[in-house]
């Protein structure tokens, strides 16, 4: 909902009161308050990148680069902490991360772990929930990064594991060998969601095509990331059970930029650029589907995990209206739905006695998603 002429009074990192501008309440002596101008910005929710990966980069190399020693994949989660801050990013839902040894904290487990829990004291990072390490089948994940486990048994003791060592939620490589077959049937996947909800925590899984989606939906993930090969069916089931879509167009877009942009690599010969094309055109129609099936969207840009980089969520709302959703949807999948998502109660919205989790952009995002590349100021 958009509101015009609003003033909002912070008072320890918290939101007091929003009035309109012609009828303020006391805000105290003007000598214990600073004034900030906001005429012509708006203020917009923190946002909710629900799908990223600290200790990535992203670019070229992507996959390669969460091979870097510890200590760079620490400074490289430094660097995008503060980027996605900067954009807009309050919260932040790792979806995956190596396990290492942690050369700050000396734990061995997945490494946004121990930087989520670093993070949670400092303004100048995002809140994170994070993944663990993705859970994979054998050849499901090729660069050796995930957990890889052979049967159901194995499958449901890596969660269990995943969550011991402090994971907010389990992710699930739903990815075979090769073609787009699921490694696990609906039954098998269903056994690792009862454990996980067993121990109030939630499952979620990649799953990219319509077979690896369906047996994630049947067997009651809480969210599909990517889901770039929905069909209505598959939509109407996740409406119906309330599984979210985590959005994430901006990987085929950027596969697409790097095309152009970089030489001697995959994205930039035809068969590179003709398989980003249908990608990005698959997803496309699956959110428009999932839009007209009302199932649950939140936006994520993938960075890290994908070729995008951090702070471009900004994009992937852009991404989403030119899917189809309106920009007040777009702004919502970005932000309160991601909220939702993560289960943050104030996570994404604006709100009398709220945390003062937002921003001010030039212009208005709801009429021009774009303004949400033009952060003025952080609350
Ligand atoms: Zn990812």
């Amino acid at each position: 909902m958009r509101r015009t002429a609003q003033s909002i009074l912070v008072e320890h990192g918290r939101i007091t009161w929003i009035r309109p501008t012609d009828a303020e309440e006391d805000s105290g002596p003007a000598s214990s308050r600073q004034l900030i101008d906001s005429r012509g910005l708006t203020a917009v929710p923190g946002m909710v990148d629900a799908h990223c990966h600290l200790t990535s980069p992203g670019g070229k190399r992507y996959i390669e680069r969460f091979s870097d020693p510890p200590r760079q994949l620490i400074e490289t989660a430094e660097s995008n902490g503060s980027l996605a801050r900067q954009s807009g990013a309050a919260w932040l839902r790792d979806a995956g991360s190596p396990t290492v040894t942690d050369p700050v904290g000396g734990q061995r487990r997945a490494l946004a772990l121990g930087i989520r829990d670093r993070w949670a004291s400092r303004d100048d990072r995002p809140r994170v929930k994070a993944a663990g390490t993705w859970i994979a089948a054998p050849g499901g994940l090729e660069s050796g990064l995930g957990l890889v486990v052979r049967d159901a048994d194995e499958l449901v003791a890596a969660a269990h594991l995943q969550l011991d060592q402090g994971a907010d939620l389990v992710k699930l490589y739903v990815e075979s060998r090769r073609g787009h077959d699921s490694p696990w049937t609906a039954a098998e996947i269903r056994r690792v969601v009862e454990a996980v909800h067993g121990r109030g925590a939630k499952v979620t899984a990649h799953a990219m095509w319509l077979k690896t989606a369906r047996a994630a939906i049947l067997g009651g993930v809480d969210a599909i990331e990517h889901g770039f090969h929905l069909d209505s069916d598959a939509c109407a089931e996740m409406a119906r059970r309330g599984t979210y879509l985590v959005s994430t167009l901006i990987v085929p877009r950027n596969w697409l930029r790097l095309g152009t942009t970089t030489s001697g690599s995959f994205w930039s010969t035809r068969a590179g650029k003709r398989y980003a094309r249908n990608i990005l055109a698959a997803g496309e129609e699956s959110v428009a589907i999932a839009g007209q099936r009302g199932v649950r969207i939140a936006a994520g840009t993938d960075f890290g995990g994908g070729s995008p980089r951090a702070g471009q969520l900004a994009w992937e709302v852009e991404s989403l209206v030119i899917a189809g959703m309106q920009p007040w949807q777009a702004l919502g999948a970005a932000t309160w739905r991601g909220g939702d998502l993560l289960g943050i109660a104030n996570a994404g919205r604006i709100s009398e006695g709220g945390p003062a989790d937002f921003f001010l952009v030039d212009g208005d995002p709801l009429s021009d998603p774009s303004a949400l590349w033009n952060v003025a100021r952080l609350a």
